[in-house]
């Protein structure tokens, strides 16, 4: 017989069962049942209980809603088990035990599914209970949460009516929180919660203890399933055959007087990663208290006032924790009557910055290696360091104009600009419609979750720290700012006021997730610098293991340097086109693409060379020492000229203003104008090509137009020569792109070479420079034997070789059937951004092999976009490539990418990353 149930005390059978691995534990009892029996085995103190499998949700749900044989029986058992060690009865009025019902999935989805509390509790029960307890505020506040808790989420009904008539009844009262009502109020409310049931559900609550723990149950695994665990489990990566495991665990009460508190906390600060302890707590309150952000909470630290027992004992299994999960915990406790018990442990979630300062932090404690502490950093978490905060001059002037509203609690850092919305579907509508937005709401539930990850930032009035709106926000690397109370939200007038301020939906609004600040209107944002200690260190230990180069692919000075600030070892490609879009460039490169006559092109190309030069000079300087690889130009140069349309629009026009003007001066000037399009129109005609990308462009411009690449070559071979002077070490790499063929390669090679010799002799200066190609072209891999002959490197330019290899168009594949591709499946990614490893990354394979059997010494490289995509890089590791490039911003994630791939292959298997 399937064993479904596992008691807390059972782990070591769980273990058994899965052949000993923790992972395999947490898939079978979800990783809340695997912490409390791991809790329990420590000797920490839970409250008793058992975990019914993941296996028996997965069977329940193939079942069409049917308990698999036997697991209601082992229920029952286990709650008989319970009864025992407790000494209380499920049922029994004169000493009760009530239990909680709670999800816990393998992978942590906070607030997802479903929890019921106090399950147990009936008329008979509750009187029974006042008169052991002789605490009947207790017994019925106890009551009715477990009534509006089971209605909402078992029998399905709104929270509205109960919390309507929670509302009406403090106002008559005229006390702020529900734990100030008198018994006789809540004994009323009682009452009203079960004709709300009577009316909105049709079906009276039901009184039979094991009914009510039996529609829990059924209510939990079927949450499972529910649409905001699924768009939860998309947004996260999440597998969706995982299952969720039950904990039915006896109650305890942290709402049985002064004497008792619940809180939640995390053992280092989550969003800044310091060591210290962090969380919150309520006197006399249960756990939805505190995370539900409608009763103020105290810091955990003045728990050490109220209650130095409690929390002294609290402290030291935090800290025995994290020492035992190596990880930062995120726990969940109740004091009864003054007694600590812990309901729940996790690795808490945390921003990126804390993840990384815990990370390196825990390596210095000697708690986990260096390699764990890479793995457990995400290519996402490096990449949010660059994300953007206000820009200072922006910020001051919001400041000095009165722009600043609010301040709430700082809990998911990087700063977020967008128009208000006060829900979660607008929030998405109008993101998908491209605008910018930041979803405010008084708090979070977890069915925003689809709004909150289309907005740029969250913004809630209430909840703390640890509330759902932080967690989410955390989780996605969304700028959150909660808590701010100052903000008066009314939902129905769709506007947020503070003070004598208001602020409607679709105004604009700025919120700074660092900081916890709030700004009416648009503030300008900037990217940050990672120049931040703990991620320096870990990117210091990514590059003792790496083994594979990061460079960057930079047109700029300014782009180089900071790509060397971030960490770039080279240049891998600098594409000197768009030097040539510049403004005062343009027309001299029309002049030379419109020369009839060789002198009118040299002309022109010697117009542009000391410009050019002037390029290289800065790119040189700010990669002194580290190789420059330079593309020489390789788009149709019909991408200089204007565009046909524009041209016979403009021809028209000018035909009419001629029949309009007056005088003859005018009428010559517009005749010469007129005279100038229609060449340049004739020009562009000639130029046009049916398949631009397949056609004069690449090396095919410098066989056709060698003067211009000579020019290039000299450009660059001047610029070289003139910093050597200065002293500057400088390492030219020159790339042929869109080779097909080794004579093509050959023929320029011979041509370029002649150049290179010509100026490094005029300057009587040695450059030590290298002659190289792009492999974007299929035959190019699979000659690459021959065109090694001629090339000292190949960098693969996967981007045209992709779009060459599946003749997906680069341009238009995605506007047009690939994301359908990706929706059904035929293609499992984006080939554009991860590499196709079967078909193009064989192609590399062969290409890197078959130029090393004539070269053994050949440099291989990529500088397509995959070049900073982490699956990318594990392939370019694992296929001998020499080094990656990527654009400055993806440098850092390359270098962490880089090491874990290298610590992955080396057999050391990825921490699961919070
Ligand atoms: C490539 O094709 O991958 C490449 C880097 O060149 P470009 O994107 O400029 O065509
Ligand atoms: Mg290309």
């Amino acid at each position: 017989m399937t064993k479904w149930v596992y008691s807390f005390s059972e782990v070591d059978l769980a273990e058994n069962q899965v052949g000993g691995e923790w992972e395999g534990v947490r898939a079978l009892l979800g990783g809340k049942g695997a912490n409390l029996a791991e809790m329990t085995r420590l000797g920490v103190p839970v409250p008793p209980g058992f975990t019914v499998t993941t296996e028996a949700c997965l069977a329940y749900l193939d079942e069409g809603g049917q308990f698999p044989d036997g697991a209601w029986e082992q229920i029952i058992e286990a709650l008989h088990s319970v009864e025992e060690v407790t000494g209380k009865r499920f049922g029994d009025a004169a000493n009760p035990l009530l239990v909680s019902c709670r999800s816990g999935a393998k992978f942590s989805m906070p607030g997802m599914m479903d929890t019921v509390l106090n399950i147990g509790l009936n008329d008979e029960v509750v009187s029974g209970l006042v008169d052991a307890t002789g605490n009947a505020h207790f017994v019925y506040d106890s009551y009715r949460r477990l009534i509006q808790m089971f209605s909402t989420v078992v029998l399905g009904i709104r929270e509205e009516p109960f919390e309507d008539a929670l509302a009406k009844h403090r106002a008559s009262q005229g006390v702020e929180s529900d734990s100030d009502l008198t018994v006789d109020e809540l004994v009323a409310i009682t009452w009203e919660f079960k004709t709300i049931v009577e009316r909105y559900a049709g079906r009276p609550f039901p009184a039979d203890p094991m009914e009510q723990l039996r529609l829990a149950v059924e209510s939990v695994f079927r949450s499972w399933n529910g649409k905001r665990a699924i768009d939860y489990r998309n947004a996260a990566g999440i597998p969706h055959d995982l299952g969720t495991g039950v904990n039915i665990q006896t109650m305890v009460f942290g709402n049985m007087g002064e004497d008792s508190a619940t809180g939640v906390a995390m053992s280092r600060n989550a969003t800044t990663g310091e060591p210290t302890m962090e969380g919150d707590y309520l006197i006399n309150a249960q756990g939805e208290d505190v995370v539900a952000g409608n009763r103020a909470t105290n810091p955990l630290a003045e728990l050490a006032d109220h209650m130095p027992k409690a929390h002294a004992e609290f402290a030291a299994i935090a800290k025995r924790l994290e020492q035992h999960y190596r990880d930062m915990q995120d726990m969940e406790f109740t004091v009864e009557h003054g007694k600590l018990w812990m309901l729940q442990t996790r690795d808490g979630k945390r921003t990126a910055q804390a993840a990384v300062r815990i990370a390196v932090d825990m390596v210095e404690e000697g708690l986990i290696s260096k390699n764990e502490a890479l793995l457990r950093i995400t290519p996402g978490q490096v990449d949010f360091f660059l994300h953007p905060s206000f820009v200072p001059s922006s910020l001051e002037t919001a400041v000095e104009d009165g722009r600043h509203l609010a301040t709430g609690l700082n809990v998911s850092p990087g700063a977020a600009v967008g128009v208000v919305a006060f829900d979660a579907d607008l929030a998405e509508r109008w993101a998908k419609d491209g605008r910018d937005v930041i979803m405010v709401r008084p708090e979070t539930q977890p069915d925003d979750v689809h709004g909150m990850l289309a907005a740029n930032g969250i913004l809630t009035s209430r909840g703390g720290r640890t509330s759902h709106a932080a967690l989410v926000a955390r989780q996605f690397g969304k700028p959150a700012v909660v808590g701010a109370s100052s903000i008066e939200i009314d939902l129905m007038e769709r506007v947020m006021r503070v003070g004598d301020t208001v602020v409607s939906e679709g105004e604009w609004l700025s919120i700074d997730g660092t900081s916890g600040h709030i700004y009416l209107g648009e503030l300008d944002t900037r990217i940050p610098s990672v120049d931040n200690e703990w991620l320096t260190k870990l990117l210091s230990w990514a590059d003792e293991v790496r083994d594979i180069g990061v460079w960057t692919n930079a047109d700029y000075p300014r782009d180089a340097q900071r790509a060397r600030s971030y960490g770039a070892e080279g240049i891998g490609l600098c594409r000197t086109e768009h030097m040539f879009f510049e403004p005062d460039r343009l027309p001299v490169v029309q002049r030379m693409i419109m020369a009839k006559i060789s002198a009118d092109r040299d002309a022109a190309l010697a117009e542009l060379l000391p410009m050019q030069r002037e390029d290289f000079v800065g790119i040189f300087r700010a990669m002194d020492g580290l190789p420059v690889t330079i593309r020489l130009l390789d788009p149709p140069l019909h991408e200089f000229l204007p565009d046909f349309e524009e041209l016979m629009t403009d021809l028209t026009d000018l035909k009419l203003r001629v029949k309009a003007s007056s005088t003859l001066t005018e009428i010559n000037e517009l005749l010469a104008q007129i005279q100038a399009d229609e060449t340049m129109l004739r020009r562009v005609e000639a130029l046009h090509e049916a398949n631009p990308m397949l056609g004069l462009r690449g090396v095919r411009l410098g066989i056709m137009l060698p003067e211009l690449t000579r020019m290039q070559v000299r450009a660059i071979f001047e610029a070289a020569c003139q910093v050597a002077k200065d002293g500057v070490d400088v390492h030219p790499k020159i790339m042929i792109p869109l080779t097909a063929h080794v004579n093509e390669l050959s023929r320029q090679r011979a041509a370029l070479e002649e150049e290179a010799r010509a100026v490094m002799s005029e300057h009587a200066t040695a450059i030590d420079y290298s002659f190289g190609t792009m492999i974007e072209i299929p035959r190019a891999a699979l000659t690459a034997d021959e065109i090694a002959k001629n090339a000292e490197f190949f960098s693969f330019g996967t981007n045209d070789l992709t779009q060459m290899t599946f003749g997906i168009s680069r341009d238009d594949a995605e506007k047009a059937f690939l994301v359908k591709y990706l929706e059904d499946g035929i293609l499992d990614a984006n080939p554009f951004a991860t590499i196709d490893p079967k078909g193009v990354g064989e192609l590399m394979r062969i290409a890197v092999k078959k130029g090393r059997t004539t070269r053994p010494d050949l440099e291989a490289g990529i500088c397509g976009e995959h070049g900073g995509d982490p699956d990318s890089i594990a392939l370019c590791r694992r296929l001998e490539l020499d080094y990656v490039s990527c654009s400055p911003p993806r440098v850092p994630v390359a270098r962490l990418a880089a090491a874990q791939a290298a610590i992955t292959d080396a057999g050391e298997v990825a921490v699961a990353p919070v």
